[in-house]
């Protein structure tokens, strides 16, 4: 029987034996950017056990490590390479993998390497710190660019904005780079200098034991240059506190809640990073008549005890003006009835929802002799009605 993985071929002579292995890493890695045998980059051989592998990556790891070979381009070829071929061997089913059908099987799972330190670091952080007895320091904060962040503002408007839209501009503190120095700090005609402490790295390097640890420079707090003539108008920062104005389109419908995003128009990004954005949190503030549910409005309004009783033709407002509502005989309070479309737009969708309008029979007070005198009146033939009616008769007997 034959795998598919005999196939491959598997030369002996390519084994390094571990205490050569210093010595031949350099020859082998321009190999090895082909071929990418992971063994020979860490100098270990195809039987290796785990602990053989974690200790020859760690000590690649050590001496190639970004931090103490700030700027190199061949150590950080070396790290990458090495932490690669680590991340692949490390693991048991990647390793059998690679073994049987080499990198070709790998990109099967999806495995990629690795793009750059942050990659390296967020998969190797706790083998860093197990390595070396605290976390890595690395920092790569002199030349990286930055995304901007975000802004966040807030707007308050009326509740009839929030049902009709409205076309507004705000104005929004902001922070840009400053054109006196063009973002550099210095004074114009000036440069700035080298950090002398740091020789530019931004790192000061400190040893403990037999490795190094690095931390930021606190002279020129990582940025890895000083300036000695600040830019008067931005006292050297680079940047300055400006008041920007943004038109603002506020969509029919919106309510509390609603954000709305403005891509771009965040604080600038850093180092050529995308700028962020700008978010704008809307209050709706309440109506005196009016409140929203959902997509309908909503509102009470009082008729008088005869309206409900003989039915009525009343004029209810809507935010479009005023709407007849047609009250049915026998209307009682607390009866709902819908005014259709008059409602909000819907933000998603198409239409808008209805006005609901809740009806309160109102008692009259202060009555007049003559109104007194119909009230009883009435009052009479609607009780004889009643005792006549169905519930009166069933309540009588009830008392029996
Ligand atoms: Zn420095
Ligand atoms: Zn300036």
């Amino acid at each position: 029987m034959r795998s598919i993985g005999d196939g491959v071929k598997r030369k002996k002579d390519l084994f390094i034996p571990i205490s050569r292995a210093p010595y031949l890493f350099c020859q082998v890695l321009a190999a090895s950017m082909e071929d990418k045998d992971y063994y020979r980059i860490l100098g270990v051989s195809r039987d290796a056990s785990e602990e053989e592998i974690k200790r020859s990556y760690r000590r690649i790891a050590m001496q190639y490590h970004p931090d103490r070979n700030p700027g190199d381009k061949d150590a950080e070829e070396k790290f990458k390479l090495a932490s690669e071929a680590y991340e692949v061997l490390r693991d048991p089913e990647k390793r059998r993998i690679y073994d049987h059908y080499g990198i070709e099987g790998l990109k099967g799972t999806g495995f990629t390497g690795f793009r750059g330190f942050d990659d390296i670091f967020s998969a190797f952080g706790d083998i860093f710190e197990d390595f070396f007895g605290f976390g890595t320091t690395y920092s790569r904060r002199r030349t990286r660019a930055r995304p901007g962040a975000d802004l966040r503002y807030d707007l308050t408007i009326s509740f009839y904005d929030a049902a009709f839209g409205k076309d507004t501009e705000i104005e929004i503190p902001k922070t840009v780079s400053c054109e006196v120095c063009n973002g550099t700090g210095a004074k114009p005609g000036t440069q700035p200098t080298t950090c002398p402490a740091c020789r530019g790295t931004g790192q000061v390097t400190r040893s403990q034991g037999f490795f190094t640890i690095s931390t930021t420079c606190g002279h020129c707090r990582g940025e890895g240059r000083v300036i000695s003539h600040p830019c008067k108008e931005c006292r050297g920062v680079g940047k300055v506190k400006t008041k920007r104005k943004i038109q603002l389109k506020i969509p029919p419908g919106v309510d509390t809640g609603s954000k709305l995003r403005i891509r771009g128009e965040g604080e600038e990004g850093e180092r050529g990073g995308p700028p962020g954005d700008l978010f704008v949190f809307l209050y709706v503030e309440p109506h005196d008549f009016f409140s929203r549910d959902g997509d309908d409005i909503v509102c009470q309004v009082p008729i008088a005890f005869t309206q409900a009783a003989l039915g009525a033709e009343i004029e209810v407002p809507t935010l479009n003006g005023k709407r007849t509502l047609t009250i049915p005989r026998g209307t009682e309070t607390g009866d709902v009835f819908k005014i259709k479309g008059e409602g909000f737009p819907r933000l998603k969708g198409s239409g808008r929802g209805d006005q609901v309008v809740q009806v309160i029979v109102k008692t009259p007070k202060n009555l007049t002799k003559r109104q007194e005198e119909i009230l009883r009146e009435f009052e009479e033939i609607s009780m004889k009605k009643e005792k006549e009616g169905e519930g009166w008769k069933r309540f009588f007997r009830a008392e029996k």
